[in-house]
């Protein structure tokens, strides 16, 4: 800045000029004089002056025209301008407000006053202009100026601080090297500024994607994005599956000089500590593991740790087979049976999802469900589930076996309530099964999901699915937040007591008398109980003794496939069978 504040003085009388001037000549500033406003307004532009003293009344553009387009140029928008009025011109100085000037002298001019004013709004204007220039160096040590993303600087800051939390709270920390493929070969073929422009894509692709999560997104050279998250527990399907939605959105097809092109960048992770206990390191070993993505063919994420890369790979190697699932029919259901306690009798069978997995052999859902969830697959297979389920319970009982109600499982996931509605609605007519045979068992937390809408609101649909005759029952029932004023309000006919309060009944008195209370509970509201996990003859006889209705578990059955059940139902159809033990 120069040492000298800088006056431009609009006036188009000559007289007033050089009052003017013989008024401030002692004060040591540099004065500029114009005649008319648009040689101000150029003026004004092209020096941005400390000040502005502005005569209103000059031929052609007047005072409150020039304050006016002062003020709609962000150049000269802070430009500070006092107006030049008559002694008492009230309206005058009512308009010149109101087109932004600052403040006002007037005619004629008082030397005490005119000197203070003008020395305090200079004074304060170079004031301001030094704060927005150290500001402005601030941000340029911190930020990218081409994307706005904080540059190598800010980032390493970044890190410092997530380590030092990391260190007093045992969490992790993943780096990751985001680098765009070939990028001087589009920076040759497109020339700079496209280039630019794609940079500047991408950075906006990459702070889209990770939005939800706190991270820094940072351009640290080039073509070069690093990319820093926090994380409490962490587990390599998370950071890959963020990696892997970086790849995706930044191959989304773009448009540069008229072309569409699609861009692919590579991946390279690196996590503290197991990766680095120092920043630099961190950054070392995730650009080592992007070399080798790029090695690997580029599109892709490397782990810095060969272990890591092993979990992410089985991982991709599980979705892509889970998603053909379907078509390649590997999914076959087993069948549990489900014992009424005072009879002996079997009186309903739960649908328990297998996958007969071509090299692993049969997988229960525990290896698989998590995974079709997060990729959306629970729906189509869900559905798969209820039309299986309800043709093959209807085809026993066409072929004149003992009509048994089936319960299937629905994740919350999966559970859309219209959706479902019209679904259910759509396999119990195709498969010609009455829908009194059909239970849904759904955990407290899809139940206690609020839905704002009334109409599709879960108790809605389930009023309507329990006047059709569909049964419902809450599964796991003890390990949710279920509240009792909620529960009598639910359409719900059965509580299944989850495996956990069972299992340790005889020895752990707190279990026994929760399961005492959800019994009393139960019947108070008039809903059955099944009793899940019923592993021994203890079991069984403290759930006989507090009048548990159905028990199902191992001592009694383990899940059947298809062909067992079809031949434990012809063995019921001859003769009426116990199936309690002895
Ligand atoms: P769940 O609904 O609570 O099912 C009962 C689970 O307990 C079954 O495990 C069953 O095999 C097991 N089990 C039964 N009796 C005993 C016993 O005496 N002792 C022990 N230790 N376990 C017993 P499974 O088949 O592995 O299913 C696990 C969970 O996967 C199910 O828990 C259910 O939440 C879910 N699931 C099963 N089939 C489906 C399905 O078709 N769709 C969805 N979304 N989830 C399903
Ligand atoms: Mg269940
Ligand atoms: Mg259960």
């Amino acid at each position: 800045m120069p040492e000298k504040s800088l006056i431009l003085i609009v006036d188009d009388e000559i007289i007033s000029r050089s009052t003017i001037e013989i008024l401030l000549a002692s004060e040591g500033y540099e004065l500029i004089f114009v005649d008319n406003g648009e040689t101000a307004l150029r003026k004004a532009i092209e020096l941005i002056p400390d000040l502005m003293l502005l005569d209103i009344m000059m031929p052609g553009m007047n005072g409150f025209e020039v304050c006016q387009q002062l003020r709609a140029n962000p150049r000269t928008t802070k430009l500070p301008v006092v107006m030049i009025t008559a002694l008492d011109d009230r309206e005058s100085r009512l308009r010149g407000l109101e087109v932004g000037a600052d403040d006002f002298m007037s005619k004629p001019f008082d030397r005490a006053e005119l000197r203070a004013r003008i020395r305090t709004i200079t004074r304060l204007n170079r004031y301001r202009r030094l704060v927005e220039t150290e500001e402005q160096l601030v941000y340029l040590a911190n930020y990218d100026t081409l994307t706005g993303l904080p540059n190598r600087n800010l980032l390493m800051e970044r890190l410092q601080q997530s380590l030092g939390r990391a260190r007093r709270t045992h969490q992790n920390v993943a780096v990751l090297v985001v680098d765009v493929d070939s990028f001087r070969i589009i920076n040759d073929s497109f020339g700079h500024d496209c280039a630019d422009n794609l940079l500047c894509e991408v950075a906006h692709r990459l702070t889209q994607t990770v939005s939800e999560i706190e991270a820094t997104v940072a351009r640290v050279n080039g073509d070069e994005f690093v990319i820093l998250f926090d994380t409490d527990n962490l587990l390599v399907k998370d950071v890959s599956g963020i990696a892997q939605r970086l790849l995706n959105n930044i191959s989304q097809p773009l448009i540069l000089n008229k072309h569409e092109i699609i861009v692919t960048a590579s991946v390279g992770i690196s996590v503290y500590p197991s990766d680095g206990e120092e920043a630099a390191a961190l950054l070392k070993n995730a650009n080592v593991a992007v070399s080798r993505a790029k090695a690997t063919g580029k599109n892709t994420y490397q782990f810095f740790t060969t272990k890591m890369n092993q979990a992410a790979f089985k991982r991709l190697i599980l979705e892509n087979q889970l998603r053909r699932v379907l078509e390649r029919k590997e999914l076959c259901l087993f069948y549990q049976p489900q014992i009424a306690l005072s009879t002996g009798q079997l009186v309903g069978m739960e649908a328990l999802l297998r996958w007969q997995h071509p090299e692993s052999g049969l997988l229960s859902p525990s290896q698989f469900v998590s995974v079709a969830e997060e990729m959306n697959l629970i729906i189509p297979i869900g559905e798969w589930v209820l039309r299986t389920a309800c043709y093959q319970t209807q085809a026993w009982q066409a072929a004149g076996l003992p009509p048994v109600c089936i319960s299937i499982n629905v994740s919350s996931r999966q559970f859309k309530p219209v959706y479902w509605l019209q679904t259910i609605k759509n396999v119990l007519q195709e498969s010609q099964l009455a829908p009194n045979y059909l239970e849904l068992e759904l955990t407290e937390s899809v139940l206690m999901e609020e839905h704002n809408d009334n109409n599709n609101s879960i108790v809605a649909v389930l009023t309507e699915l329990r006047a059709m005759g569909v049964r419902i029952a809450i599964d796991d029932f003890g390990t949710g937040y279920s509240s009792l004023s909620y529960l009598k309000r639910l359409p719900v006919n059965t509580l299944k007591i989850d495996r956990s309060f069972i299992q340790d009944i005889n020895s752990n008195r707190d279990d026994a008398a929760i399961i005492t209370a959800i019994i009393a509970l139960a019947h108070s509201l008039h809903l059955s109980v099944v009793a899940e996990g019923v592993e021994n003859k203890e079991q069984l006889t403290f759930l006989q003794s507090r009048q548990c209705e159905i028990v199902q578990g191992y001592l009694l059955s383990k899940p059947l496939s298809q062909e067992e059940m079809t031949k434990l139902l012809q063995r019921i159809d001859k003769q009426p069978l116990c199936l309690l033990p002895i």
